[in-house]
């Protein structure tokens, strides 16, 4: 193989490498997952509004509740004495008194439990359909970090396996031939070489200028012309 072919195959696993690499880092489930998680943040937000607003009214319906059923224990236990009476006119007129008087607190209370049952529906409804609006992104989410995990490490072994190819070809390249395409990588990224098509460096897909593709079609064997915009071993 000529050092021609050497510092190809070289700059064609370096490309290898950066095309999995660009595809591990950017897989779309990635960006599936993305969306995904700031619909349930923003749901997650509407949920927190949505119990912050129904807190306070489910607290006054139950406190409602209590108080009714304070009244009704109440109220039983008075119509009970006065039931089993045998007490005088006037402590029964008193008694009598009382028992409507408790009654009348609970027909009260009976109707603010009512009331606040009536505000609660729609409250809970909405926090009814959040949860449920998120219970699907939840499922989803876990799939993607599944699947994200998956396919990186399989691409994870990919690049081990193209790492331990690329040494093998840098390997064959000559040493000084050798750091002068890792410090053009090293500049340029992705390789340390570039091939001309139809003008231009397919490195940086600059077009060279017209004198330079002359110098670099002059440019004898064993050779190499940096690219004059990014640096990388044009190679013939
Ligand atoms: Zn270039």
């Amino acid at each position: 193989m000529s050092e021609t072919d050497d510092l190809r195959a070289l700059m064609e696993a370096d490309r290898w490498i950066d095309r999995v690499t660009s595809q591990r880092g950017h897989l779309p489930e990635m960006a599936e997952l993305e969306t995904v998680e700031g619909e349930l943040r923003t749901l997650a937000k509407a949920l927190k509004e949505a119990q912050a607003a129904l807190a306070p009214v489910r607290g006054a319906f139950e406190e409602a509740e209590r108080e009714a059923n304070r009244l009704r224990t109440r109220s039983e236990s008075l119509a009970a004495t006065l039931a089993a009476s045998t007490a005088n006119a006037r402590e029964l007129a008193a008694l009598q008194h009382e028992v409507a008087h408790v009654r009348e607190l609970l027909d009260r209370s009976e109707d603010r439990e009512v009331e606040y049952l009536f505000a609660l529906e729609p409250l809970d409804e909405v926090v009814q359909s959040v949860k449920e609006r998120a219970q699907p992104l939840v499922g989803r989410r876990s799939a993607l970090q599944a699947a994200i995990g998956e396919l990186q490490s399989t691409l994870g072994d990919e690049l081990g396996a193209l790492g331990d190819e690329r040494a093998n070809r840098a390997a064959a390249v000559a040493a000084p031939l050798l750091a002068a395409y890792e410090g053009a990588k090293a500049r340029a990224g992705t390789s340390g070489a570039a091939q001309v098509d139809a003008g231009r460096c397919d490195g940086c897909r600059i077009a060279l200028a017209p004198l330079d593709v002359d110098r670099w079609k002059a440019i004898p064997a064993g050779t190499f012309m940096p690219c004059p915009e990014c640096g990388r071993l044009l190679l013939p």
